[in-house]
């Protein structure tokens, strides 16, 4: 006997709430992302698809002239190694609204170079003859 095992009542009752549950979540995220472009579009501004909308009272004070209302992935080139690099939305978001980088700064080096210059302005800080500890 092969019987398909049947759904008890509670199991039918359980699968239709987290079917609701789903449902309810997808249509709250539509609504904050209606929200946060909707007084874009009222003054005639598109987000292109992929881009993620600003949070323009989270960025850095700034004079406004150039702030980005959303941001998309940027391609550009590292300035010390030549390497074609990629400046994720996400990582402009990070940058510009949760480490309060200013607006008119832009990525010019990839992550390796980032790291090399950051540890040579960190040499350069200290007192002369001294060296940074390598652990
Ligand atoms: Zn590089």
């Amino acid at each position: 006997m092969n019987e398909k095992k049947k759904k008890t009542p509670k199991e039918r009752r359980e699968e239709r709430e987290r079917q609701k549950e789903g449902k309810r979540r997808r249509e709250e995220e539509a609504r904050i992302c209606q929200r946060l472009t909707e007084p874009l579009r009222r003054f005639g501004y598109t987000i292109p698809a992929g881009s993620i909308p600003a949070d323009l009272k989270e960025q850095a004070p700034n004079n406004s002239y150039g702030a980005p209302l959303y941001y998309e992935d940027i391609e550009f080139t590292c300035q010390d190694c030549g390497s074609e690099e990629i400046w994720t939305a996400e990582q402009q978001k990070w940058y510009y609204e949760i480490a309060k980088g200013p607006i008119q700064a832009t990525a010019i080096r990839c992550r390796d170079c980032r790291r090399k210059e950051q540890e040579r302005k960190e040499q350069s800080q200290l007192p002369k003859g001294y060296s940074k500890k390598t652990q």
